[in-house]
C-alpha cells in the first residue's frame, strides 16, 4: 500500500508568536493579553520588551524578553526589537514566526488554521497592507550594485504588512533573509532607509528578496475601523485591535461586558470566542 502524500500539518507549537511591548505598557496592554489569549498559546508566545519586570516575567512564565532596545516609539527603538524577535525565532527552529503588537487579540486556534493551509518550507510573507498602493520611496544613499560610490537616488516601490495588524513569515523564507537580516543587521537596514520596522521588513521581502506579501484579510489593524468587523465572523478573524484615538474608541463591537470594565472590548470578544472560559458568565 502507498500512502497518499500528506500536506505538512502545522500545530500551535511549529508557531512562534511573538509580542511587542514596552515598559509604559505592561500594566494595561500586557496585562489584558495574559489575562485572554495568551492563556491559549502560554508556551509559544514570548513578549519583547525593553525593560526588566519580575512581575510579568513570572506572570508570562518567563517568557518576557528585555531586549535592551531604548524605549520609545520611533524607527531605531522598533527596529531594534523587531531584529530581535527575528533572532529569537531564527534560533528557536519553530516554522512559523507570527509578530503582533500589544494591541492585538490573536485569535490562537484561527492562527494554526491559517497556517495550516501553507507549508512552512515555501517562502511565505502572510499579512494586510492598510494602505492601498504599494509604498514609494527613494532611496537616496542606499549602495546600489550599479552606482558602488555614488549616492544614487533610485525610486522604488514595495508592497509591507501593517505591524500593527500582524503578519507571519515561513521558515524557508526567514532562512533567505537571515544572511542579509540576521544577527542585528535589521537595524542597520532600517537605519538605511529610515522607515519603521514594518515598512522594513517589507522592503527586505519584497524589494530585496523579491518575495511577493500575501494579502490576508483576516488580519486588523486598529487603522481599520473595528465596528465593521460583523459578530458572526469573529471565529474567522486572526487578529483584532483597538485604539483611543480623538476622544474615541475603535473598538470591536461585540456584546458583553460593560464598557466601563472592558473598555478595549478584549474581554467580551474573548467571552465570545472562548464561551467557558474562566471569567465568562454562564451560559
Ligand atoms: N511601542 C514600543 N515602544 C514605545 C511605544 C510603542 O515598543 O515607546 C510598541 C507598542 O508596544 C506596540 C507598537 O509599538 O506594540 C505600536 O505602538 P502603539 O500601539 O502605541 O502605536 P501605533 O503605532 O499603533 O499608533
Ligand atoms: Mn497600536
Amino acid at each position: 500500500v502507498t500512502a497518499t502524500p500528506q500536506p505538512p500539518i502545522t500545530e500551535l507549537d511549529d508557531i512562534f508568536i511573538s509580542v511587542k511591548t514596552t515598559k509604559n505598557y505592561h500594566d494595561t496592554r500586557l496585562a489584558l493579553i495574559i489575562k485572554t489569549w495568551f492563556q491559549l498559546a502560554r508556551d509559544q508566545t514570548w513578549f519583547f520588551t525593553d525593560t526588566d519586570d519580575a512581575y510579568y516575567q513570572e506572570k508570562t512564565k518567563g517568557h518576557l524578553i528585555n531586549t535592551n532596545c531604548s524605549q520609545g516609539h520611533f524607527q531605531e527603538a522598533l527596529c531594534c526589537k523587531m531584529s530581535a524577535e527575528l533572532d529569537v525565532f531564527l534560533a528557536s527552529g519553530k516554522k512559523w514566526f507570527c509578530h503582533f503588537d500589544d494591541d492585538n487579540y490573536v485569535n490562537v486556534p484561527r492562527l494554526v488554521k491559517l497556517l495550516d493551509e501553507y507549508s512552512p518550507s515555501v517562502d511565505w510573507y502572510l499579512g494586510k497592507p492598510s494602505i492601498f498602493s504599494p509604498l514609494e520611496i527613494h532611496l537616496d544613499s542606499y549602495p546600489t550594485t550599479t552606482h558602488k560610490n555614488k549616492t544614487a537616488s533610485e525610486k522604488i516601490s514595495f508592497w509591507f504588512a501593517t505591524g500593527g495588524a500582524g503578519f507571519c513569515l515561513s521558515r524557508a523564507l526567514t532562512m533567505k533573509m537571515l544572511p542579509i537580516a540576521g544577527g542585528g543587521k535589521f537595524i542597520s537596514i532600517g537605519r538605511k532607509i529610515r522607515f519603521p520596522d514594518d515598512v522594513t521588513m517589507g522592503f527586505i521581502i519584497e524589494h530585496l528578496l523579491k518575495v511577493p506579501l500575501r494579502i490576508v484579510e483576516n488580519f486588523h489593524s486598529h487603522l481599520e475601523p473595528m465596528e465593521h468587523i460583523r459578530p458572526d465572523t469573529f471565529p474567522d478573524q486572526v487578529s483584532f485591535s483597538y485604539a483611543h484615538m480623538r476622544n474615541q474608541w475603535n473598538v470591536v463591537k461585540v456584546d458583553g461586558f460593560d464598557l466601563a470594565k472592558d473598555p478595549k472590548r478584549f474581554y467580551s470578544l474573548h467571552c465570545k470566542l472562548f464561551p467557558y472560559f474562566s471569567f465568562c458568565p454562564p451560559r
